[in-house]
């Protein structure tokens, strides 16, 4: 099948056969990328609001193949559709827990790295286990271990989904609820669900400094997610100015391209050192 290449991101042809084609040689390929050492991490850092610090990072892989850089959103998913997301998931746990105790021991910087949880990783039988082992493993205080989940995943089993949540809390991991404002979180159900944070999705943040309804709905989640004692952080901020209006309606946190984009470990500690 023909990959197009846009950017610098490989997008695939579109197609049916062609898309079920490419599907099944990238699941394939996606078998072997640990063993070929082909997953990168790259961090993003995200800033207090308040103090303009760097308060943590979000882990976010990347797939180095065949001379070609496959962005997760086409990849994710096919990880996720195969089960290959148990493993490749928690390969990415390790790393960046791993990294996080790397950054402490260099710099004396204790920062909270977040990492993406799929939904199929959640639901998995070992997930505890494995969680518990690379706790013990790399010896990461876990406070400093944030896992983001997808607000659309959320809505599955939401009993089971709380219990999950619930064991992870208890170890003093803490949880971010991603692309919060896409899906359809009550006040109520936000009440229940054991979560810490919650991320303003990026459309919100692109769309409010054009649009004064899109500004108050920011203005309302975050006036929500604080009555029920959780911190806000907004991702996708690409403009100085949409993070001083995100400070005055009272956001705790932000991320995006107007701060950093995502960086290779080491820029991390030369950020973190200089
Ligand atoms: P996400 O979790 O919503 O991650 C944020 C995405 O927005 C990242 O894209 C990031 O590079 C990008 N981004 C950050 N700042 C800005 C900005 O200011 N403007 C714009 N336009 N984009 C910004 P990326 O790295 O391509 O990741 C895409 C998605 O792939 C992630 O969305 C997440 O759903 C998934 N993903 C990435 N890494 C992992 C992982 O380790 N595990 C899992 N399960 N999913 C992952
Ligand atoms: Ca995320
Ligand atoms: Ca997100
Ligand atoms: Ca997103």
């Amino acid at each position: 099948a023909k990959a197009e290449k846009r950017g610098s991101y490989v997008v695939f042809g579109e197609g049916f056969e062609q898309e079920l084609q490419q599907r099944l040689k990238t699941t394939i390929e996606l078998r072997h990328c640990i063993e070929l050492n082909e997953l990168r991490i790259e961090y993003q850092p995200q800033f207090c609001l308040k103090t303009k610090e760097m308060s943590g990072v979000e882990a976010l892989v990347r797939w180095h193949h065949q001379g070609q850089l496959i962005s997760p959103v086409v990849f994710i998913p096919i990880a996720e559709k195969s089960g290959l997301i148990i493993t490749i998931g928690a390969w990415i746990l390790e790393q960046a827990c791993r990294q996080q105790v790397s950054w402490f021991q260099e710099t004396g910087r204790s920062l909270r790295v977040a990492v993406n949880v799929s939904v199929r990783q959640l639901v998995d039988p070992g997930f505890l286990n494995t969680l518990d082992s690379i706790l013990s493993r790399t010896g990461i205080d876990p406070v400093q271990l944030e896992l983001e989940i997808t607000e659309s995943m959320m809505m599955n089993d939401q009993s089971q989904m709380i219990l999950i949540l619930q064991a992870i809390q208890d170890r003093g991991v803490t949880i971010a609820i991603d692309d919060f404002g896409t899906g359809y979180s009550s006040l109520k159900y936000l009440q229940e669900l054991p979560v810490n944070r919650l991320k303003i999705d990026r459309t919100f943040v692109s769309s409010m400094s054009a649009s004064v309804k899109d500004q108050q709905l920011v203005k309302l989640m975050i006036e929500m997610g604080h009555l029920v004692d959780l911190t806000l952080i907004a991702e996708g901020v690409e403009e100085e100015s949409e993070g001083e209006l995100l400070s005055t309606l009272g956001c705790d946190e932000a991320q995006g391209y107007f701060y950093s984009r995502p960086q290779p470990a080491n820029i991390i500690t030369q950020m973190l050192t200089g």
